[in-house]
């Protein structure tokens, strides 16, 4: 069963509302191929979502960069996973590392906002990669895999589930993962997933790269038999973006 192919673009916290028309423009006008063969899904910041969403093309979609842990109520800031189901946003990021590291989200409180998303009916681009120092000591798999294994004891059922490998040291630095070492650890992800979860979710699920993807490298990454697809930070906020989602093909 081919697992099919699917392109994100985090915009981060990015943009006006004038950049972010433009954007939406650019991205109309593309032409790429089919949604049979690609599934194209862009994240702005919360307030521009219904914006791009009443803009947007109709074969793209939209993800929200981050949601609450749990129902929301008195948590000042937060935006929960029923607001974003309420307004008719399918999917939501999260675990992103620079929450991770800069806002200090752990493991286990990424496993339980993936859960609670899943349980509101929301599809999650769920995050996980190691930084420079964890490489360098060879504890790149480890790493990856505590935050997996976060997930897979509070998740069964994977199938609204994408797997973004980006490793803290590729992302917006330029340095992106040769093809070599993103199809090392997406195989090897999809390994423990196996093991760990079930052979059905580590056949269909798609685990995407994440760290300085650009029109010029995305051929090269996307030929790799363990790369599904990508999350693109910088690039997806240019016409290069296109060229990304084409790398499908
Ligand atoms: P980058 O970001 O493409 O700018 O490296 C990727 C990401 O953070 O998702």
């Amino acid at each position: 069963m081919g697992r099919k192919f699917f392109v994100g673009g985090n915009w981060k916290c990015n943009g006006t509302s004038e950049e972010v028309k433009k954007i939406v423009s650019t991205l109309n006008a593309g032409e790429v191929p089919s949604q049979d063969v690609v599934e194209v899904v862009v994240s702005p910041p919360f307030v521009f979502l219904q914006l791009v969403k009443s803009l947007l093309r109709p074969d793209f979609h939209v993800a929200a960069q981050n949601c609450w842990v749990k129902k929301g109520g008195a948590f000042t800031g937060e935006v929960s996973a029923e607001m974003l189901v309420n307004l008719g946003i399918p999917w939501v990021i999260l675990g992103h590392s620079e929450r991770r590291l800069i806002l200090g989200e752990s493991n286990e409180f990424v496993g339980d906002k993936v859960a609670y998303a899943l349980a509101q009916g929301l599809k999650v681009i769920a995050c996980v990669g190691e930084t420079l120092e964890q490489r360098e000591s060879g504890s790149t798999m480890d790493v990856v895999a505590a935050q997996t294994k976060a997930i897979a004891e509070r998740v069964s059922d994977w199938s609204n589930v994408v797997l973004a490998y980006e490793p803290v040291w590729a992302i917006g630095t330029g340095k992106v993962a040769t093809p070599a070492q993103a199809q090392e650890v997406h195989s090897e992800l999809r390994k423990w997933l196996q093991v760990n979860t079930s052979p059905e979710v580590a056949a269909t699920i798609r685990i995407i790269y994440g760290g300085s993807v650009s029109g010029a490298n995305c051929k090269e990454l996307a030929a790799k038999p363990d790369v599904d697809g990508f999350l693109v930070g910088g690039a997806s906020l240019k016409p290069e973006f296109i060229d990304i989602i084409k790398s499908a093909e």
